[in-house]
């Protein structure tokens, strides 16, 4: 008998069986393809402050904690794995093509400064001091000189190997249902037939989590797939120093490089379902703005083009803790930055685990809220 199984082996189940594990909780994780959706796609940004959205105040101290306890937990995670993770903290440049784009910038930079958090508004002559190779045609950004980004790939296979180091079991089968007795949560059925039985269950399935069947009506807040492009580019050195997300006549668009040479253009938001393909239009609309702010990139090697599905809550923020159900637990919701909510999601579900107190900074996440 375990202490806890967790449904799910993206970047959120991982981390949580990982640190769960740290606690010195015995941990199965099951999940027919480990590390092979969302956080398989995901370029792997951490930018809470360039992707502060209005009204999502709530979502940038979540991300702000986040990513200032990256530099820990990957240093931790890398020596434990033995395995680097592509991390890197080199900041992140915001820039706007035409005037109104700057305008949408500068009207953001206010945001952030009301918030407290400093932003330097710059030139686009400043910009390209910065980045040579962004186009003449940028008119200015803006710096978040502590944002960084981290391979996803690398994060989740460093997790997989942690998980095993610490003891932790995976099962590749499909969890079909949550198995119940006298009002809780007792474990989960897999596909083959089989049983995991544990003191808590955690799902973690992104926006599968509501085909686990055996969970009272009500008891899970609805989770929807919000699918996203990504084309992934390759050089023999990088051509940018840093991330770089722009706005382009209106249309987001970000490059995220890596070390090895490799550069991530990403992505579209579409509400298309559990569709994952492909399309010529996302793909052309991904080069035509990319190209916009950084003309050298077609003088790359084209290597990749995935989508992915983002697991979206109603309203947009993560689902973790606690359900109504005693041993329920959920970690999913968390959309369009779960790599960044990866290590505080993580902390804040193995504190639940091991003691039953959610940390502060997790609490406005509760399942409860819905
Ligand atoms: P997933 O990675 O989808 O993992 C869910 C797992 O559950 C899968 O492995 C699946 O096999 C398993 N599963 C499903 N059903 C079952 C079942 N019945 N039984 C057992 N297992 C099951 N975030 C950032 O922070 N920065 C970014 O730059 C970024 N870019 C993105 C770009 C794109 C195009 C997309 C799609 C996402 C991006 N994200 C980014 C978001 C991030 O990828 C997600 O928020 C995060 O990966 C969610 O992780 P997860 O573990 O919840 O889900």
């Amino acid at each position: 008998m375990d202490d806890v199984v967790i449904v799910g082996g993206g970047v959120i189940g991982l981390a949580t069986a990982w640190r769960s594990l740290g606690r010195g909780l015995r941990v199965t994780v099951a999940d027919p393809e480990p590390a092979t959706k969302a956080s398989h796609v995901a370029a792997g940004m951490l930018t809470p402050v360039s992707e502060l959205s209005y009204g999502e105040e709530a979502l940038l101290h979540l991300g702000l904690a986040s990513r200032d306890r990256y530099s820990s937990f990957v240093a931790e995670l890398e020596e434990v794995s033995g395995q680097r993770t592509g991390y890197r903290d080199d900041g992140t440049l915001k820039v706007a093509l035409d005037a109104d784009d700057l305008a949408v910038v500068d009207k953001l930079r206010r945001f952030q400064e009301s918030l407290g958090i400093p932003a330097e508004a710059l030139t686009g002559r400043e910009c390209r001091r910065l980045e040579p190779m962004l186009a003449p045609s940028v008119r200015g950004g803006l710096l978040a000189p502590a944002d960084g980004s981290i391979d996803p790939r690398r994060l989740t296979a460093a997790l997989l190997t942690a998980v095993e180091r610490l003891g932790g079991t995976l099962v590749r089968e499909r969890v079909t249902e949550v198995l119940t007795g006298d009002g809780r949560a007792t474990g989960v059925r897999l596909e083959n037939g089989g049983e995991i039985h544990a003191d808590q269950v955690v799902l973690a399935a992104g926006p599968w989590t509501q085909d686990v069947k055996g969970v009272p009506p009500g008891l899970l807040p609805p989770v929807r797939p919000v699918k996203g492009q990504v084309v992934r580019l390759r050089s023999a050195t990088p051509i940018l120093g840093r991330s770089i997300r722009g706005l382009v006549r209106g249309s987001s668009v970000y490059l995220v490089p890596r070390t090895d040479g490799e550069l991530v253009l990403g992505a579209t938001q579409e509400e298309m379902g559990f569709d994952t393909t492909v399309t010529a239009g996302g793909l052309w609309e991904l080069l035509r703005d990319a190209r916009e702010l950084v003309p050298g990139i077609t003088e790359l090697e084209f290597t990749e083009v995935t989508a992915g599905l983002r697991p979206g809550s109603p309203d947009n923020a993560p689902i973790m803790g606690a359900t109504a159900m005693p041993g329920l637990l959920l970690a999913t919701g968390h959309f369009r930055n779960g790599v960044l909510y990866t290590p505080v999601t993580g902390d804040a579900m193995a504190e639940l685990l091991a003691t039953g107190e959610m940390p502060e900074v997790a609490r406005p996440f509760s399942p409860g809220r819905f």
